[in-house]
């Protein structure tokens, strides 16, 4: 069976993941996408004149969907394997008072271009190595997010890893999956300390699939010899919190072990870390490298506690 390639235009824009927006396009598992998105200020922002302060936030965070799946169901997990991810030659970096860690210290809106020189991004001279990435992935939930939110749907996860060579595993909660994606950066470091990072206009070639019945609990990226586990709440020792107790369950679960035991495993191999600081939800990451348990194995275990949730949160 030859797979198709499905190509959606920047300008199928979306700005929450909502059950009831009309799908773009139909992809089966198996088939290509080809997403062309808009930069996270929605294009707003075309040279150091234009400041964050005096664009449209109404077109801000634009992500590209949403893409039905056929044949995903509720309780299913969407697998995006991302293929390749371009970005435009020149994006531009933003804060602005209130923006960011530093909130009050920001006296002034500013903003940047960076330029992308192939495997690196000029900024100021320095040349940052260059660190393509999704910033927005996700699908469809009751609560209709906004696309500038991540949460257990994906969405805003702004996370390093969510990068080329990666495979990204959401739950599916409404028929369909309705995926969009969006908000590339040509890089970007965890923390995003200044609310954001070099944001780019680009493509992202992804090929789509499903697994029957094995929805995280939340977002799952398997990249390279780790599986992260990503985690966003209203705040970041919270997150860190939800993202260490997870792990634990997952390890107690998957491997069989007591609960304490699994704390401390966890303790010896599972490192935690920060995505972003900066997002109206703030996202943390555990890691669990495949020595511990492959990327299945803590995914089906995930499933089970998606399952079981509702006696523990
Ligand atoms: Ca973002």
């Amino acid at each position: 069976m030859t797979r198709r390639l499905i190509t959606l235009s920047k300008e199928s824009v979306m700005y929450s993941f909502d059950p009831d927006l009309n799908p773009v396009a139909f992809a089966q598992p198996g088939d290509l996408l080809e997403v062309n998105t808009m930069d996270a200020l929605g294009g707003q922002v075309r040279s150091e004149e234009d400041l964050v302060t005096s664009i449209d936030f109404n077109k801000v965070n634009p992500a590209t969907g949403p893409i039905y799946v056929m044949n995903a169901e509720p309780g299913d997990a969407l697998v995006v394997r991302i293929l390749k991810i371009e970005t435009a030659d020149k994006g531009f970096v933003i804060t602005a008072p209130g923006a960011g860690v530093l909130t009050s210290l920001v006296k002034q809106a500013k903003t940047r271009t960076c330029y992308v020189r192939g495997d690196y991004v000029e900024f100021l001279g320095f040349k940052v190595p260059a660190w393509r990435m999704i910033g927005v992935i996700g699908v469809a939930s009751k609560e209709k997010p906004p696309t500038g939110t991540p949460g257990k749907h994906g969405g805003n996860l702004d996370t390093k890893f969510i990068t080329e060579g990666a495979t990204v595993y959401l739950p599916v909660i409404y028929r369909g999956g309705l995926l969009g994606i969006g908000d590339l950066h040509a890089v970007m470091a965890h923390g995003e300390a200044c609310v954001a990072a070099c944001e780019v206009e680009g493509k992202v070639l992804v090929e789509i699939d499903l697994l029957k019945n094995t929805a995280p609990l939340w977002p799952v990226v398997e990249y390279k010899d780790s599986t992260y586990i990503l985690v966003s709440t209203d705040n970041i020792n919270n997150s860190l919190e939800v993202a260490t107790d997870v792990s634990v369950r997952v390890l107690s679960t998957a491997l069989g072990i007591e609960w304490h035991d699994a704390y401390m495993l966890t303790s010896l191999s599972i490192d935690l870390g920060i995505s972003q600081l900066v997002d109206p939800k703030k996202t943390a990451w555990a890691r669990i490298p495949k020595y511990i348990l492959g990327s299945m194995d803590v995914i089906k275990a995930l499933a089970e506690l998606r399952k079981n949730q509702e006696l523990w949160l």
